[in-house]
């Protein structure tokens, strides 16, 4: 099949390169000229584990192209995706659909006379569909076309695992010749029996939103659950695998830690808080969910200040890990960038370290020292903190990162280490949920 992919951002360009390696022809089209060249050229614009061979073979197989102008990909293709970003809109939290909207009339203006599946794969509100439909019938009546919503469910680091091995493939849609290209594109991942649920539109819109929201929860609350545990002396590791070990519970999403963050929960929970009020339908525990997200992301400089027995001006604070998780560049809304600037407004001097992330942490943090590894980071600092936990952070040669600190204090926000063990040698320990040692 011939599938047109608009937007070529972490969730365009791994849906694409993987639907070219399911033998489809895809055209990634993006209207960031610079994003397109660099594809051209063979670089790949963003960190994702495994894209960058997934792309190249795909290309030089002829499966996979890029394009700045989406006029042709359009007319050409079965199926076109709509993977713009829907950001917060500014003002009132509700998911900014300018990029969905304008994506949709540029798609209308180029269709040819074939039968297109249009697919929303961009997380959207209810409703969306209906609009965009409005959209693409007001412009082109007699056009023979199908809407369909088709929610992602990836996740960033761990992308294309994800998309060739999803837990379920959401499709929103009633019209049966939309439903049988869409079975069609998907046809290998139904093979390896990953569900495919049929359902209408808005639906299936709402799914994405709730799916979300609920993880978001499942984190807040265990995080609260956190905060008991350091008030009672309790370990909410062992609390989280006493309850996770339920199979009504699960294991999943309950890492007590400094707080969502990313580029999907904090907006996509803000957006959905949104539809509910829209519709006088409150969604009051996730209300609080990013109430309480938003407080425990501000309050972690506080539990750094703590470590250093409540000020933090003038000391020098190592950060390890900018990015909202590991493997992956994207900085959005990450925990490192609300901690760090909490630290800076407190007086202290922060130096930092990242694996892949500090070229995009440069456009959102200024006054941070940026380091090569995580040993010049610890360099004379009073605390370390770990933020995100890259795999290279979780076996740090303790000995010499104390050596190399002018305070041996570590205040682990992932609850990488285990406590008895940093404290052997030699430095006080601050984890989350835990109490605190040395
Ligand atoms: P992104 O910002 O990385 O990429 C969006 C791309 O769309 C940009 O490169 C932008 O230049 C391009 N674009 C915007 N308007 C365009 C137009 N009219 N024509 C061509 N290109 C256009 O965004 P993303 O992280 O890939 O997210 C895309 C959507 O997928 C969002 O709705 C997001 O909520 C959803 N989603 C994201 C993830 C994730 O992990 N990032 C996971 C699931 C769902």
């Amino acid at each position: 099949m011939r599938v047109a992919m608009i937007g070529t951002g972490y969730v365009g360009l791994v849906s694409g390169a993987c639907f070219a390696d399911f033998g489809h022809h895809v055209t990634c089209v993006d209207k960031d000229a610079g994003k397109i060249a660099a594809l051209e050229r063979g670089e790949i614009p963003i960190y994702e584990p495994g894209l960058n061979e997934l792309v190249h073979s795909n290309v030089k197989a002829g499966r996979l192209a890029f394009a700045t102008d989406l006029a042709q990909p359009v007319r050409e293709a079965d199926a076109v995706f709509i993977a713009v970003g829907t950001p917060s809109r500014r003002g009132d939290g509700h998911a900014d659909l300018t990029y969905v909207y304008a994506a949709a009339r540029e798609i209308a203006a180029a269709l040819s006379d074939r039968f297109t599946v249009v697919v929303t794969k961009s997380t959207v509100p209810v409703g969306t569909g209906d609009e965009v439909e409005r959209i693409i019938r007001a412009a082109r009546p007699e056009a023979r076309t199908a809407i369909v919503s088709n929610p992602e469910f990836l996740r960033e680091g761990a992308a294309i695992r994800d998309f060739k091995h999803p837990d379920r493939i959401v499709v929103g849609t009633t019209d049966p010749q939309a439903r049988d290209v869409m079975a069609e594109l998907y046809r290998p991942l139904y093979l390896n029996a990953a569900p495919l649920l049929f359902t209408d539109r808005r639906t299936a819109e709402l799914i994405k939103y709730a799916a979300n929201a609920f993880l978001a929860t499942k984190i807040t609350f265990i995080n609260e659950v956190a905060d008991l545990c350091e008030q009672v002396g309790a370990d909410v590791q062992d609390v989280a695998r006493g309850i996770g070990l339920d199979n009504r519970i699960g294991s999943k999403f309950l890492h007590a830690g400094p707080g969502y963050g990313g580029s999907c929960f904090p907006k996509d929970t803000m957006a959905l808080i949104k539809t509910g009020q829209d519709y006088a339908a409150p969604l009051r525990i996730v209300e609080t969910v990013a109430a309480v997200n938003d407080a425990r992301k501000r309050g972690m400089a506080r539990k750094v200040a703590a470590a250093l027995g409540g000020q933090v001006r003038g000391k020098t604070i190592a950060v390890l890990g900018l990015t909202f998780k590991p493997n992956t560049d994207d900085m959005r809304e990450a925990p490192s960038i609300g901690l760090i600037t909490a630290l800076q407004d407190l007086g202290a001097v922060v130096k930092a370290y990242d694996p892949v992330g500090m070229e995009q942490a440069q456009s959102v943090l200024s006054d941070v020292a940026y380091e090569h590894d995580p040993y010049s980071c610890a360099a004379e600092a009073d605390a370390l903190v770990i933020v995100t936990e890259w795999e290279q952070f979780r076996a740090l040669d303790l000995p010499r990162i104390k050596q190399a600190m002018r305070m041996p204090v570590m205040v682990d926000l992932r609850n990488v280490y285990r406590p008895e063990e940093v404290v052997r040698h030699g430095f006080r320990y601050v984890g989350v949920g835990r109490p605190s040692a040395g």
